[in-house]
């Protein structure tokens, strides 16, 4: 029950007679998938990365319009979006334009998480999380930070940000290309939707 509740605002958001999304369901892999972190690369209106983190059950999600930082310090905007289902992490293909989200979806990199010097979900709710990825592109440390509501803003803004010491950009041979499958955006808009097993590993 808890669950679904928090994946209502992702179900009321799609029309899955239209969309490969997955469908949210019981999850019965909850505890396997509980250190995964996925980044998916998406080709909608804007291109962005949605970075998230599978926790109590969910993937807390993350939007980053303007893509990774590498540098040490460097801060990049992250749109909290709403909680996508454990099995989103899998999610590879094309969302028929007009529909939410509408473009291409590549899963990027995916890997364990690990919160240093606290609990994952009450990192979460004090709006700050010291993450370490180790991912098949990302390896180290970065940070998601809450930062303050400006009067005009509806919500508050989190930044994604590179802590630890620099890391060494991606190419961009690499950045089109899947940790899931090696596809690349194009290959991946050119195909049927598949399934990897992401959230098993
Ligand atoms: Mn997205």
């Amino acid at each position: 029950m808890e669950r679904r509740s928090k994946l209502s605002a992702y179900t009321a958001k799609r029309d899955f007679t239209r969309t490969q999304e997955p469908i949210a369901a019981p999850n019965r892999k909850r505890e396997i998938a509980e250190h995964l972190f996925v980044i998916q690369k998406h080709a909608a209106r804007r291109l962005h990365y949605d970075f998230r983190l599978a926790m109590e059950g969910v993937l807390r999600s993350w939007a980053v319009p303007k893509g990774l930082p590498f540098e040490q310090g460097e801060r990049r905007l992250a749109v909290h979006v709403e909680d996508h289902p454990l099995e989103y992490a899998n999610f590879e293909g094309t969302i028929p334009a007009g529909e939410y989200g509408g473009g291409t979806v590549m899963v990027w990199d995916f890997g364990t998480y690990r919160v240093i010097g606290d609990e994952p979900v009450r990192a979460y709710r004090s709006g700050k999380l010291h993450l370490e990825l180790k991912g098949k592109k990302l390896k180290g440390e970065w940070a998601l930070v809450r930062g303050r509501r400006r009067d005009d803003e509806k919500s508050e803004p989190w930044f994604l940000i590179k802590t630890g010491a620099s890391a060494r950009p991606i190419s961009a041979r690499r950045d089109n290309q899947s940790a899931a499958t090696g596809r690349t955006m194009k290959q991946i808009a050119g195909e049927k939707p598949i399934s990897s097993e992401t959230a098993n590993r």
